[in-house]
């Protein structure tokens, strides 16, 4: 009767142990104007919370439209240079080397024109050349001045974090989990989803690619430890005069970018370099993304044409099975 009652409580004791180990827990915010859905295993409610403020401090940094952002304070400094945080520094560092690659493609001095077609806040409406040319004078990324924990920015111009902040934030968020000692998380935040390791048995995480002419799914990928972020046209968007304007603007013309592509979806271990690149191939267009890919890599990518031609990067090829069984390999 002993050993059974001792080995009763050996296989509880080893079954709690499992259950502990890959326990799953979920947590939904609303920040960065979407919904956010963390999910870690082995973690507890204290490192969920966590997770949260984290999110909530982010948002209160780099929002655009909270008057009491970090942000802000930098677009109404009316050119001085002013002290910034440590995560300030990195993102805006970071945005800034990938408008220097992407020949401006990225570009987080594009505010005033975003504002002008109603994406930030306000009601949608289509610009006029001139009033787009105008707006144009006040964006060049290149024109922001960075030292030692300051940055200057001049007079006029204005940055926003709409292309970047959500990947900075799957970033920050996996350094957080890894802190805690969790080894498995995934979140979604909008439009990006970011894993961290393996799922608890070991196998790779699921990730639905959205299809951007339906509802539907394009495609399931299989991933670990990555970003998988998308920009798509049909994301954000209105309609005026039978006319689709969407939130992907190209700073060479101030207009939502029209360059043929559909959706982009970039495959990466930092969330903030596949956010970047996801909205700036995306305003590039297929040939130029297959170019600078090849020229840069360090990421792959899964490219939709307004033909509904899917184009997948080899490196992720083997992990991406698509809906309907058909897509071009690029090599
Ligand atoms: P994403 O969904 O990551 O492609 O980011 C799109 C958001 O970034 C838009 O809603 C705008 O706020 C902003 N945005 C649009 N076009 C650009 C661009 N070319 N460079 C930087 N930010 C942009
Ligand atoms: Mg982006």
């Amino acid at each position: 009767m002993k050993r059974i009652i001792t080995f009763t409580l050996l296989i509880c004791f080893l079954l709690s142990g499992c259950t502990k180990q890959n326990s799953k827990l979920t947590k939904t915010v609303l920040a960065m104007d979407t919904v956010m859905t963390l999910t870690i295993y082995g973690g507890t409610e204290q490192h969920m919370d966590e997770a949260g403020q984290l999110i909530k401090e982010l948002d209160d940094l780099l929002s655009a439209t909270k008057d009491s952002s970090e942000t802000n304070l930098i677009n109404t400094s009316h050119g001085a240079s002013i002290s910034v945080s440590d995560k300030m520094m990195h993102l805006i560092r970071r945005s800034v080397e990938l408008g220097d690659s992407t020949n401006g493609a990225l570009d987080i001095t594009l505010t005033p024109v975003i504002r002008a077609w109603g994406f930030l806040g306000g009601d949608h409406r289509v610009p006029d050349d001139s009033e787009l040319q105008t707006l144009l004078e006040k964006v060049d990324y290149s024109k922001i001045q960075t030292g030692d924990g300051t940055v200057a920015l001049p007079e006029g111009m204005e940055i926003s974090f709409g292309a970047v902040a959500k990947g900075y934030a799957g970033d920050l968020l996996m350094e957080l989990f890894s802190s805690q000692g969790i080894e498995s998380a995934i979140v979604t935040l909008g439009g990006n989803v970011q894993a961290l390791g393996l799922k608890p048995d070991g196998s790779k995480w699921n990730v639905a690619v959205q299809d951007p002419f339906s509802d539907g799914t394009l495609g399931m990928l299989q991933v670990d430890d990555k970003a998988v972020v998308t920009s798509g046209g049909y994301e954000r968007y209105f309609e005026q005069d039978g006319e689709t304007y969407w939130h992907i603007i190209d700073p060479a013309t101030g207009k939502p970018a029209g360059s043929g592509l559909v959706s982009v979806t970039i495959v990466c271990d930092s969330g903030v370099t596949a956010d970047g690149l996801s909205t700036a191939l995306f305003v590039m267009g297929l040939e130029d993304a297959i170019e600078y890919w090849k020229t840069n890599g360090g990421f792959d990518a899964v490219l939709v044409t307004d033909d509904g031609s899917v184009y997948v990067t080899k490196g992720i090829a083997g992990d991406f099975e698509p809906e309907n069984g058909q897509m071009q390999i690029i090599e």
